[in-house]
Parts: C-alpha cells; structure tokens; sequence
C-alpha cells in the first residue's frame, strides 16, 4: 500500500490538490520529486559578505531598534539590527508589521536573505528569520522545488524531509554488483542528497545514480519485451519481380537493402517492428508498396496508414497506378468515407477482397476489421500517436509493423524511445539528383527572386509559394495566402494557379494536387499543408515567406517539395527584418546543408529533444532525472548493463536481480 501525502503534518485538501497537480500523491512520489536548483545555505555570509554579485547573507543578527516610516502600503516597521561583527542593517519590513511583536529589542535571530547597500547602509526586505541555526537552514544545501499554486518551499522541504524518514530505510534499487561497476551511490544516499545534500558533489552524485537508474530501468524493459528470432535471408516473390522490372527507374542500394530487411523480418515468425527512416524524397513510399506485395503474395492484407486526407489519397493514388495493373486489389478509407460506400468497403476488408487498404487513422476505427491484416505500414509515424499505431496494428494477429518517418532520430533517442525498433535507413538519394539550391532573401532582393521563378515557369516547371497564415485578419503584417494569392496573379499574367491551405474540404484540395500534378496549373499558393510527403517530380521552386517563423523539421520538409526528379531545384527562404539569433542560426543551417541528419542534430541543440519525439515522450516516458539531450553516456552506460543482465540472467531469476523484478513490475503497473 502507498503511503499518502497527506500523511505529512500540515496537507490538508487544498494542498493535497496543488501537490497532486505537480505529481506529487504518495511519499514515494515526492521522494522522487527532483528539485530545481539548491540553495547553499553552507557558509556563513555575514552582512558585510553581500555584494551586488552574490547579495546574499545568512548570519545571526541582534535587534537593537524598531522605527517606522511610510510608504505606499502606509506605515511600515523599520528593524535596525547588527551582526557577530557589529555591521548594521535595516530590516524593511513591508507588510510584516507582525513582526514588531517578535523581533524584540536585544532578541537575537538567524537571518537568510538577499541585502543591498543602499547610501552606505545596508538594507534588507526580502528575508527569512529563524530563532535557530537549523531552522534558518544555516550550514545546509536547500533544494529549490518547482512550485504550483499557494505552494512553499518551506512546505515541500518539510514533505521531502519527512518522506525521506517515514520510508527509511530505502531500499536498494539495484544489483549490488552494478553499483561498484557503475560507480553509483546507494539509494539511501542518493534519495537523501537528492533533497538535502551535504555537498554539492554529493547533489550530484545523487542525480548521476537516480538518472542511471531510471534508464537502466527503462532499457531493461523495453529490451525484455523485444523478440529474438532467427533471421534466414527471403528471397523477392514474382509480384515484387514484375513491380521492379516495371519501373522506369532502377531502385537505390538502400532501398533493396531496405526491402531485403523487411522481407527477412516478415518471413520470421516473430513480428516486425521496424523504422525505415530516410530523408525527403529518398523514395520510401517504393520501399512500402515493394514489401507490401511480400506479404499480399503470402495471402495477407495490408494497411498503409497517412497523417493527412491528403496525403492519403495521394498514397492511393499512387498504389492504384503502380499496384493495380498487377492486379491488386486497392481500397481507400477516410473520416470522409461513409454511408453504402463505406458498407462496401468495410466488407470487402473483412471478407478479404480487398489486398490493400489505404487510409488516416479512420483505419483504427472501430467497426474496421480484417480477414487476415498482416502488414501495417505508418507514413510519417512521428506524426501519430503511440496509442494510435497499437491500435492499427492490434487489428492484425501478430501483424509486423513498419513505420517510415524522415525526421532522424538521433542516437540517444534512437537508444532509448526506439530501442523496441530495428532500423533501416535510406542514405543515398535515387540517382540523378541534384540537390535543391537555397536562397536566403531579404526585402531589397524580393523582385529578382520573383524574376527567377518566372524564368522557371517560361521552362515549364512549377512552383510553391507558402505562407503562414490564410487570411489576414488585419492584426498582424504576415503575409497571408489569400492576399498573395491575388498579387500573384498580377505578377505572373497567364500562368495558372490556384489557393490550398486546410480550411479547403479534402475532394477540393485533392481535385487541386491532381491538377497540379497533370501541369494543369502551374504554381500552388499555400500553407503548410503541403508540408509532409506531397510528390509532384516536376515543381522545381519553393518559395517560403516569414521563413524565420518555420521550425527546422518544417523547413526541410517544405524544401524537400522540390528537387524530386533530376531537374535542378531551387528553394528561397524569405525573412523579416528583426530575426532573432536563433532563426538566424535555422536559416543559415537551412542554407548550408540538405542533410536531413543534420539538420536534425542541429534542430535538438538549437530545440532541445522535445518535440522529436512526439507523444511517444509523454505516453511512454516520464523521466524525472535523466535528460537525453545530454545524457548520451549515461544511456548507453545504461543500454549495455540491460544488455548484460538480460544475457546473464533473461528471467531475473537471480537473488541479486530480484530488485529488478520488482521494479519493472511497478514501473507496468503504474503505466497501465
Ligand atoms: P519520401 O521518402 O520523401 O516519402 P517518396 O517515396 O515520395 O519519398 O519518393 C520521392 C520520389 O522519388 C517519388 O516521385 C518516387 O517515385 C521517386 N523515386 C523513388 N525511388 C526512386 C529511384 N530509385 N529512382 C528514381 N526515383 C525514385
Ligand atoms: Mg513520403
């Protein structure tokens, strides 16, 4: 049973409901709770130690005075006081008039604070005073917590002092072997100087010990749910054959290296799940429709899933002009897709007549079933939730799973969120590309820029042009689509165009996609929703507006519209002129490189991991300790010890490792 925080004396409802919206309901859980910041209260700082620099004291004081004077609150009590060395300060006791009954003439007092010297005296208003040391905290470290509400520090040191006794001893966490290994401290220890350190190595110390364990933990799990089979090397069936032969184009290494990794997985008994990541525009669309054949071959259906309407329908699209003519049987399932039509399909994929279905996430709707889903296929899967991809694939028995994303994962996320996946990962770009050109334009050079579009528009080419917002609503000087839209018109006489941003419905911004892609028009004015995956070969030119309000990831997704066939491409970045350094620092990284890993490595030190990780950060990780932006050698430190444990001892059989047992049936139990 979990001991309640309300145990602590002084918990009452209201600050039950404050602790409980920092997380905090049980002992154990402010036990865990980290501090933000430690306060070293260790030395003595007597008044005259205050300097502008580090303005804080905490020394004992004596009262020698007690006057007023007035001020905007009316009157207030003024303390005149001296320190063991006889320097004097006033005590400005805004508000505290309470005090007066206290602060006894001759009475001495710890005082802690911040004080300023002000025409030679020195003055203090802002300060805790304490009859004792101990309670003044004189000669400790403090922690500082994250605070909500009404909330005290003074509260939270009281909740985390008495957690700290009501649950001791504290257990070992871990193997008593890995804390010598690891060079840990004890979990006793580390709990205690987590909160109340005796030095600030040893705060350290604590942190070190508690962010290892959490990711030990971490791995430990997920590397003991992860299936081990033997692989035997698969060969392509007649299906997969005729699709390539097909091809105008002959695939990359990668992508048959890609496609061989997935077969050998799908022809195991154990059940894939595998990243295919790849930059834009590196063709794993072909990768997913060639492995898509394996497993129709072998009598299995399969679900392509897509972030956007849109972007589904283009999938399908382009399975039904490269799978159909082998007589694939393709269906196409949206929000959108309802009434008989929706009847028909519904059947056809629960009696097996459709091969392949194509879709949103209205694939993972209840009344979808299949005959026999083998193979589930998620586009863009930094997209979608952790929850929505289980629920697709839970329509399969034992369906193998792979998810094609081209935002890279960098190597202390890849260790840790996606240490359940196998990777593959197209490097190298289909032949014949020639990497997009990026132009960085000011105001003074917009005409010249627009020149150059124009002269790709006489070549036949076509174009994006994207902004941030649809309409303006006269608040903001952004430019927006409806607006530019007109203007461009003017610009570009005879060239046809048209509008896409998200408030269009989806048949009208598909009919506009198709259209576009036919060359019935010749440049899209739009928003970001042709930001993922949208694959028109001929369009040579993006232009993108208000550059500098664009994320990293945005960019390179916008960029990588172009530069999809062996025509020369060319991307201009236009941009205000306040910019901050750190959209300076995004542009010129946009200008210099189309490395998409680099680009991501760059986007976490500019950003932090955050983002990078969707919702597979808050459905699957709450780590408390650890920070995987700069903890790479604790997580691989913590990477090869689950290794190691799970291949001396895969059941935790062992007496020493029973503690793990333990803590991995909490850690599900608290998930569930
Ligand atoms: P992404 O990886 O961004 O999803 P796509 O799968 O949309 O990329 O592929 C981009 C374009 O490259 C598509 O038009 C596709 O037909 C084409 N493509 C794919 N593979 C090859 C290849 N091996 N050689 C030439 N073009 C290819
Ligand atoms: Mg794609």
């Amino acid at each position: 049973m979990e001991r309640k925080i309300t145990e602590v004396p002084g918990v009452g409802k209201k600050t039950e409901k404050e602790l409980s919206d920092l997380g905090i309901r049980t002992l154990h859980d402010m036990l865990t709770f980290r501090p933000r910041a430690y306060d070293d209260r260790r030395q003595e700082r007597r008044i005259r130690d205050a300097s502008i620099a580090d303005p804080s004291i905490s020394c004992r004081i004596t009262v020698l005075r007690h006057s007023e004077f007035s001020s905007k609150g009316g009157r207030t009590l003024k303390v005149s006081a001296e320190d063991d060395d006889g320097t004097h300060i006033e005590l400005l006791c805004f508000n505290r008039y309470f005090l007066k009954q206290q602060l006894r003439l001759g009475s001495s007092w710890y005082i802690y604070g911040k004080a300023m010297r002000n025409r030679g005296i020195y003055q203090i208003s802002s300060f805790e005073i304490k009859k004792t040391k101990e309670e003044a905290g004189i000669g400790r470290i403090l922690p500082v917590y994250p605070l909500s509400g009404n909330l005290s520090e003074k509260l939270m040191r009281n909740a985390a002092e008495y957690s700290l006794h009501a649950l001791s001893p504290i257990p070992d966490e871990l193997p008593q072997t890995m804390y010598e290994r690891q060079n840990l401290i004890h979990h006793s220890d580390a709990y205690k100087n987590i909160h109340f350190p005796s030095s600030m190595e040893y705060a350290k110390a604590a942190l070190n010990t508690l962010a290892f364990t959490e990711l030990f933990i971490m791995e430990l799990s997920v590397l003991r749910e992860r299936k081990q089979g033997a692989r035997k090397k698969s060969s392509p069936t007649a299906l997969e054959k005729k699709l390539v032969s097909g091809l105008p184009f002959t695939l990359t290494e990668d992508q048959l290296k890609a496609a061989d990794e997935i077969r050998a997985d799908m022809d195991s008994p154990i059940a894939m799940n595998r990243l295919l990541q790849g930059d834009v525009g590196s063709g794993k669309t072909l990768v997913a429709w060639l492995t898509a054949l394996h497993a129709i071959a072998e009598g299995k259906q399969v679900a392509f899933m897509a972030p956007t309407e849109l972007l589904a329908r283009q999938h399908a699209d382009g399975a039904a002009a490269l799978l159909s003519p082998l007589g694939i049987r393709i269906a196409f399932i949206t929000g959108s897709v309802k009434g008989e039509g929706r009847r028909l399909l519904l059947k056809s994929l629960k009696d097996g007549t459709t091969d392949l279905v194509v879709g949103t996430h209205a694939l993972f709707s209840e009344d979808v079933s299949f005959k026999n889903l083998g193979y589930v296929i998620i586009d863009e899967q930094h997209r979608f939730g952790v929850q929505q991809r289980e629920a697709l694939s839970r329509k399969g028995s034992n369906a193998d799973i792979l998810s094609m994303t081209a935002t890279p994962i960098p190597r202390s996320l890849a260790l840790t969120l996606f240490a359940d996946y196998s990777v593959s990962v197209l490097h190298s770009m289909p032949k014949g590309r020639i990497p997009v050109k990026t132009y960085l334009v000011n105001e003074g050079r917009r005409d010249e820029m627009y020149k150059s579009v124009g002269v790709e528009f006489q070549r036949g080419h076509q174009a994006y042009f994207v902004y941030p917002r649809i309409d303006d609503d006269g608040e903001s000087d952004l430019r927006d689509v409806t607006t530019m839209f007109e203007f461009l018109k003017d610009k570009y006489p005879g060239v046809s165009s048209a509008l896409i941003h998200s408030k269009l419905p989806d048949d009208e911004k598909m009919g506009i996609l198709r259209a576009f892609k036919d060359k019935k028009i010749q440049y899209l004015v739009a928003t970001s929703v042709i930001e993922v995956g949208i694959d028109i070969p001929d369009a040579t030119c993006i232009v993108i507006e208000h550059a500098e309000r664009f994320g990293l990831a945005a960019l390179h997704q916008l960029r990588g519209r172009v530069g999809r066939s062996t025509l020369p491409s060319y991307c201009f970045l236009v941009y205000g002129s306040d910019l901050t350094e750190e959209a300076k620092a995004r542009l010129r990284v946009m200008k210099e490189t189309n490395d998409g890993f680099r680009i991501a490595e760059k986007d976490l030190e500019i950003r932090g991991p955050g983002e990078m990780t969707g919702d597979r950060q808050s459905g699957f990780l709450h780590l408390k300790f650890a920070n995987l932006t700069s903890d790479l050698d604790l997580v691989e430190r913590a990477r090869a010890e689950a290794e190691r444990i799970l291949i001396e001892d895969r059941g935790l059989l062992k007496a020493e490792n029973a503690v793990l047992r333990t803590a991995l049936l909490t850690k599900n139990a608290k998930e569930l």
